[in-house]
């Protein structure tokens, strides 16, 4: 019997290999597992080889750290099968583990070919000695060795596929792991070598041809080493790719939501937008059609907004905003949705339990913005008006139910503000009618519908006629005679005042023209101007061009703008005036009173004319404090050398009363209603018969 020995050394580097070839193994399953794809079947090749390499190269160094008294060579043939072996395995065993699942029954099976195969490997290595005779194996010893294998293929299974997975401190139990399964290969190999028993005067058949000689060792153990070191080099590398790709992915889906939110909400409120809201009403009218039940939809439009945001600047505006948001949020459940969908425009969405809980909402969200709200050092105080429409009800779809909720809200405006309205289905009647009459306004410049009216104005001391105020009226097809209340509003919105005023200037100095023609040289003609015709960059034009081509005197003609308008923007409606007045054009200030006026502006407008407000003639008999403003009004005109005009006059003791109070002229229903041209005469005569008819 020939005595082998070992060398220490090659033994101590065998289970290094062993151990290095484990924790290889169990780091590319875990590559594997986060694969995707063609890199799945890549890194199931790569390290098949790496791992069977690895394995191999164990075992063979663990042959040579084996040394008998003769020399010994290995058949390359045989060699490279039990290297192929070991690949194979390997490449067995990480497929087993990339596996979804791996049932008991599995992981035995598994354990079985792959200690087979390690099995084989070694005895195949062992083979490879052709020794002469054959080697001679201790039967228990051997089935140990094969014991060992089957158990520790188990086992390294069964870690492997455990430790698959991305854990907290998965390197370090991988590390521990991989000690475990080097000791356990280790075993099987020395165990196998321990079964070994060569009769004296055995001899290595493979010693000529085969593998043999001083520095196999090194060799084996350098290429071993390489490949092992690149196979998880290639690893750690790109699990550090995986691992940025993953944060960029991360990143990307941050921003991805950052950009919805952009999307969807209101940068200044952070509330959800008419995109959002338009989703949330779609979802409600879906969950009704699922389980039942009601939501009311409220629009929510503040009152006297836009002069706190023109007064104080839009800083404060968009704080008050900000303000107002919060409050109302503050109050309502998290699965309603308030949004703001414009300027100063909210729109609600509640579930309701019942239908009539809706009426408790809406009070209570116009009380929330009749609070006084302190900002910047102000305290600024607002009112909502609230229209609200039902579903099921008011509406089909999200688009009716807000046109609808608009129209609700509008009623609550012209109702007072500061309240709420229920939808009603005459309201958006009465918005398809302002749509109608937008139409048909549209036509009645050309179709020639526009009238105008004359209402004479008086001489108060001489009761004389001085002139007329030309007053727009619209003969309607359908609707017969529309006062301007009905559609000037709706002019000066569509900006189609402004050919309106164009042929109102022309026809009102046609029939002064008609009029100075027939003996009436000294009276005047005055023409109502709105505030956007008054802004409008052609209006000295076309005034200049409407007394050229009438030839009438700008003295004969008196523009009137309201208090308001002239004090908007003081220092353009200057420049304005400063022309028309330079012309030779009379300037009056229509319903004197009623605004805000600058004393010191007023001192340097270029007006001739004051008009006072036919509110403080109404209740002059009976409010004092009229009487005083009237007087007021009278001696300040007088100060600045204007003319003083009272309109809506109705009785002979209103009459009087102005009279002495110094007006010097006077114009209402008492001397003459606005009526067409061809009856204003006749109107005059009667005043005149009247005059003279002894008291
Ligand atoms: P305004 O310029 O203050 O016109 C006086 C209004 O008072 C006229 O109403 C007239 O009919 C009414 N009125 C006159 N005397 C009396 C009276 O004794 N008692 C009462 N209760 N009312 C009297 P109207 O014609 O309905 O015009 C209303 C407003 O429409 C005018 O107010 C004026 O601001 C505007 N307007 C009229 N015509 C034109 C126009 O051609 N262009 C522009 N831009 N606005 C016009
Ligand atoms: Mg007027
Ligand atoms: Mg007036």
């Amino acid at each position: 019997m020939l005595i082998g020995t070992y060398s220490s050394s090659l033994v101590l580097i065998s289970l290094c290999v062993a151990i290095l070839a484990s924790y290889t193994a169990l780091d590319l399953t875990g590559r594997i597992a986060t694969a995707k794809g063609r890199a799945v079947h890549l890194w199931m090749g790569g390290g098949a080889l790496a791992m069977g390499v690895g394995v191999w190269s164990m075992h063979f160094i663990g042959m040579l750290a084996f040394s008998l008294p003769i020399s010994l060579g290995y058949d390359l043939a045989l060699t490279a099968l039990s290297l192929l072996i070991a690949v194979l395995s390997s490449g067995f065993a990480l497929w087993l583990i990339s596996q979804p699942t791996l049932p008991w029954l599995q992981l035995g099976f598994g354990a079985l070919i792959m200690g087979a195969g390690i099995s084989s490997m070694h005895y195949m290595g062992m083979a490879a000695l052709q020794m002469q005779p054959g080697i001679d194996y201790d039967p228990t010893l051997f089935s140990a060795s094969l014991a060992i294998a089957v158990g520790a293929s188990a086992a390294a299974l069964w870690i492997a596929f455990r430790l698959r997975k991305h854990t907290p401190y998965v390197r370090q139990i991988r590390g521990a792991a991989a000690v475990l399964m080097g000791i356990a290969i280790v075993g099987m190999h020395y165990t196998g070598m321990a079964a070994a028993n060569f009769p004296e005067g055995s001899f290595c058949g493979a010693l000529d041809g085969g593998l043999s000689g001083s520095g196999l060792d090194y060799v084996v153990l350098i290429t071993t080493l390489a490949v092992l070191a690149m196979a998880l080099l290639t690893s750690v590398l790109d699990a550090r790719m995986e691992a940025r790709t993953a944060e960029l992915a991360r990143s990307l889906t941050l921003a991805n939501q950052e950009l919805t939110q952009l999307a969807l909400h209101d940068t200044l409120t952070g509330l959800p937008n008419r995109t959002l809201l338009a989703d949330r009403i779609d979802q409600a009218i879906g969950k009704v059609a699922e389980q039942g039940g009601c939501f009311a939809l409220m629009f929510i439009d503040l009152d006297g907004f836009k002069p706190v945001n023109d007064a104080f600047g839009h800083h404060v505006g968009d704080q008050l905003l900000k303000a107002v948001a919060t409050r109302l949020r503050g109050h309502l459940h998290s699965q309603d949705t308030l949004a703001r969908i414009g300027g100063d425009e909210f729109v609600l969405l509640v579930e309701l339990q019942e239908l009539e809980d809706a009426m408790d909402v809406a009070v209570k969200q116009v009380n929330l913005v009749s609070r006084p709200f302190r900002i910047a050092e102000h305290d600024l105080q607002l009112t909502a008006s609230l229209g609200i429409v039902l579903y099921p009800g008011n509406g089909l779809d999200q688009l009716e139910l807000l046109r609808n909720a608009d129209a609700a809200m509008y009623h609550a405006k012209n109702a007072g503000k500061n309240g709420y309205s229920f939808f009603d289905v005459s309201m958006n009647s009465n918005a398809r009618q302002q749509l109608q009459l937008l139409q048909d306004m549209r036509a009645a410049v050309e179709l020639g519908q526009f009238r105008l009216h004359y209402q004479p104005k008086y001489d108060a001391a001489l009761r004389q006629p001085i002139g007329a105020e030309a007053l727009l009226r619209w003969e309607h097809p359908q609707q017969g005679l529309l006062l301007p209340d009905r559609f000037i509003g709706l002019a000066e919105k569509t900006g189609l005042i402004i050919p309106i005023g164009e042929w109102v200037l022309d026809e009102a100095c046609r029939q002064m023209r008609q009029w100075m023609q027939q003996g009436h040289e000294e009276w005047r003609i005055a023409v109502n101007l709105s505030a956007i015709q008054f802004c409008h960059a052609g209006l000295v034009d076309s005034v200049a061009r409407a007394l050229q081509s009438n030839q009438l005197p700008a003295n004969r003609l008196t523009l009137e703008i309201t208090e308001t308008t002239a004090m908007r923007d003081a220092d353009a409606s200057l420049t304005v005036l400063q022309k028309l007045s330079d012309m030779g054009v009379d300037i009056s200030i229509d319903d004197f009173g009623t605004g805000y006026s600058s004393l010191m502006y007023l001192k340097r407008l270029p007006a001739n004319e004051l008009k006072i407000d036919r509110g403080f003639v109404r209740d002059l008999e009976h409010d004092s404090d009229d009487a005083a403003i009237v007087s007021a009004i009278v001696a300040l005109g007088q100060a600045l050398g204007l003319r003083i005009v009272a309109e809506g006059v109705e009785t002979d003791r209103q009459q009087e009363f102005l009279t002495r109070l110094g007006c010097d002229s006077l114009q209402g229903y008492l001397m003459g209603k606005p009526v067409p041209a061809e009856q204003f005469m006749a109107g005059l005569m009667e005043v005149r018969e009247k005059e003279v008819k002894p008291v």
